[in-house]
């Protein structure tokens, strides 16, 4: 289990410490959520995020996501392998999804 956003490992107690989104369960530090200003999962938005046990289950910190959530991950990690920065798309993704989210309100 590393964080999603800087790549790094857990720690039970600490700036390391998972904290999970309350939307879909991925576990971030802290630290990397407020530098994002929220759940860093690609397509995620919520910014609703707590403390979670690192060691509450084993293997797995977070339910498992969905396979469309985790093609998305996979989707972005592509982009920022291939040397697109990461928030810069997702920034992107975020304007399109509001602008769709809106648009299907107006209907
Ligand atoms: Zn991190
Ligand atoms: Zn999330």
């Amino acid at each position: 289990m590393i964080c999603p956003y800087c790549r790094g490992g857990f720690e039970e107690q600490g700036p390391s410490a998972p904290w999970a989104c309350a939307a879909c369960g991925t576990a971030v530090h802290a630290e990397c959520a407020a530098a994002h200003e929220g759940c860093v999962t690609y397509g995620c938005r919520s910014v609703e995020l707590a403390p979670a046990r690192l060691s509450a289950r084993r293997g797995t910190l977070a339910p498992r996501l969905p396979l469309r959530t985790r093609a998305r991950a996979a989707l972005a990690d592509s982009l920022a392998f291939a040397g697109a920065p990461l928030s810069a798309w997702a920034v992107a993704a975020y304007a399109l999804l509001g602008v769709g989210a809106l648009a299907l309100r107006l209907g």
